[in-house]
């Protein structure tokens, strides 16, 4: 079995005061700010959907409880399972 940890941020718009503290200490610069405005007038942050690394600087740096949290689990994959399947693709053709 290999774990394969996969973490992204997951931020509620409508909390987002659109400071920007998190799009500056996000050392992967994965967090935008969108150009459209929440139901309080604030321009807010959202994630690009991918380079996330789990770092947590970004939830650390928000101002704004319930703002931004990082959501990280792990996958688990079989690698027995995973073998069978590459040798029978290799052995496709083969006999
Ligand atoms: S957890 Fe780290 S890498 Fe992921 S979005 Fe936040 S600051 Fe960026
Ligand atoms: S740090 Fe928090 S309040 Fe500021 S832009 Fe990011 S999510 Fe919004």
């Amino acid at each position: 079995m290999t774990n394969e940890e996969i973490s992204f941020p997951v931020i509620n718009q409508e909390l987002c005061k659109g400071c920007k503290r998190c799009i500056i200490g996000c050392p992967q610069h994965v967090i935008l700010f969108s150009e459209h405005m929440n139901d309080a007038g604030y321009q807010y942050a959202y994630y690009s959907g991918d380079g996330c690394t789990g770092c947590k600087d970004c939830y650390f740096t928000c101002p704004e409880p319930l703002a931004l949290e990082v959501h990280q689990y792990k996958k688990t994959i079989n690698d027995k399972v995973g073998k069978m399947i590459k040798a029978k693709v290799t052995n496709k053709g083969g006999n």
